[in-house]
């Protein structure tokens, strides 16, 4: 096996890829069935030569493949894959290192405990919270809620890590109506359920109305837990933080904020304001892969009280080594065995840096109402949302019924998606279906915006000249 033939012809393919997708109107150029007939064959029996299997996995993959990398993908909420981060990446991959374990990886422990204080401090958050390295803003949600979870029990002289959830005390739940999917699930895996929650009432763009929240507090008593959100998928809308974590606390509960793209609004001083207030809650889940563009997969579980999240976590063997004093990797994330996250972080808050961040995150909002305004324009076209972050959602035809418009509007996505100049997909707000958009990809401007735009008006006259 030639180790530098296998690795450099990797690399070309990654380049040749990166460049391909900067033009690329269209991706993929072939449907999931035809790209499962590409990859499938029976299950070898001899082995083949590196270098000719990478070949043919970069040419079975490439016509299935997104350019979600590229600068015009607003679909869901999904950063670029940085190239610095890929390089960081490659680097990690190459150098193997299993992050659980600061003996066996001192170096990838390292960059985690610098990478960890870099981003409470690009974040504004106290700077002796603790940080998980794992997947997403879906686990790092189950790893905080897990921590809420020990602290509110134990405070109820529950020892919730030793004895489990049979015979508790029970926690009261509280979210907004609008809280993400994932919160749900973590709230399924910890035993707390996804259907026994007190849910709140929030306004037309999504956020917590403070007064329905005030009642529905003075409704409990005993361990609490609320769940905030910074930054709605649809409307990129923020709870109202500073009236709503000072009440909780008075309540005596653990506040969760889930900002997995919203929280970096407070890197970025023009819209710091939206999260302000965000540093007085108990703990935060945000994502790496989504506004700082590094590659899948990268999520940040925070949590103020470093303590109850280690007991949340923390795996003892006899054959791990216990570093007193010193961070360790494993003691906030839920695996033993992983990946080292922590490099790819690192590259890329040095890479960017504070003021790249913000200009980033400035940018992108620049963009997105650029883009509303756009469309907004355009009659039978109407922005569903106030625009105060990165996220759009439209509804074409919004002057007909409900059915008209939600026909019209889902004809736009389609022939959006079949035209391939961009990527958008739709979602159901409030009961109508809307196309939505998130500015988020490292590479958009101004040229690109307003191709964008053009692309999604084009779709909608052909949508409605076909109606
Ligand atoms: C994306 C998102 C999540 C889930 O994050 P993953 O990184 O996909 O696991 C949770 N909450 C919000 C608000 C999100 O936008």
């Amino acid at each position: 096996m030639n180790t530098e033939a296998v690795l450099r012809q990797a690399a070309e393919f990654a380049i040749a890829y990166r460049a391909h997708i900067a033009t690329a109107d269209r991706t993929p150029t072939q449907d999931l069935q035809a790209t499962l007939r590409a990859f499938d064959g029976p299950l070898p029996d001899a082995g083949e030569d590196g270098p000719q299997v990478i070949e043919a996995l970069a040419s079975a993959a490439e016509p299935g493949l997104r350019a979600s990398a590229g600068a015009r993908f607003f679909g869901w909420v999904i950063g670029a894959s940085h190239p610095v981060g890929v390089a960081a990446d490659w680097l990690t991959s190459a150098w193997g290192q299993n992050a659980g374990n600061p003996v066996a990886a001192p170096a990838a422990a390292a960059a985690e405990a610098v990478a960890a204080r870099w981003l409470l401090e690009v974040l504004g958050l106290p700077d002796a919270a603790s940080v998980g390295f794992v997947t997403g803003a879906t686990v790092a949600n189950m790893v905080c809620l897990a921590a809420a979870r020990g602290a509110v029990l134990r405070r109820a002289g529950w020892d919730v890590e030793a004895n489990g959830m049979f015979g508790a005390p029970p926690i009261d739940v509280v979210i907004g109506e609008e809280g993400h999917a994932t919160v749900y699930s973590a709230l399924q895996f910890l035993g707390l359920g996804h259907a026994r929650v007190h849910k709140v009432a929030a306004d037309a763009q999504g956020r917590i109305i403070p007064a329905a929240f005030a009642g529905v507090l003075a409704g409990l008593s005993g361990p609490s837990i609320v769940i905030l959100q910074a930054g709605h998928v649809s409307t990129g809308a923020f709870d109202p933080l500073p009236a709503l974590i000072p009440l909780a606390k008075a309540h005596g509960a653990w506040v969760h904020v889930d900002g997995a793209f919203g929280l970096w609004a407070r890197a970025c001083p023009a819209r710091a304001a939206l999260a302000a207030g965000a540093e007085d809650a108990d703990s935060w889940a945000t994502d790496g892969h989504k506004w700082l563009q590094t590659p899948y997969d990268s999520g940040y579980a925070i949590v103020r009280d470093a303590e109850a999240h280690a007991r949340a976590m923390t795996i003892a063997a006899s054959y791990l080594p216990v570093t007193a004093g010193e961070r360790d990797p494993s003691h906030y994330v839920p695996e033993l065995s992983r990946r080292a996250r922590g490099f790819a972080t690192w590259a890329m808050l040095r890479h960017l840096g504070r003021q790249g961040i913000a200009d980033m995150v400035a940018r992108h909002c620049r963009l997105a109402q650029r883009i509303a305004t756009a469309l907004a324009a355009e009659p039978g076209v109407q922005v569903m949302n106030k625009v105060v972050l990165n996220q759009i959602i439209v509804r074409f035809g919004a002057d007909r019924s409900t059915e008209a418009g939600d026909a019209l509007t889902r004809d736009t996505i389609r022939r959006v998606q079949d035209d391939a100049v961009i990527f958008a997909g739709g979602a159901r707000w409030r009961g109508e279906w809307v196309m939505r958009l998130s500015v988020i990809s490292g590479p958009m401007d101004n040229a690109e915006a307003d191709r964008s735009a053009a692309a999604i008006l084009a779709a909608w006259r052909a949508a409605l000249a076909a109606a």
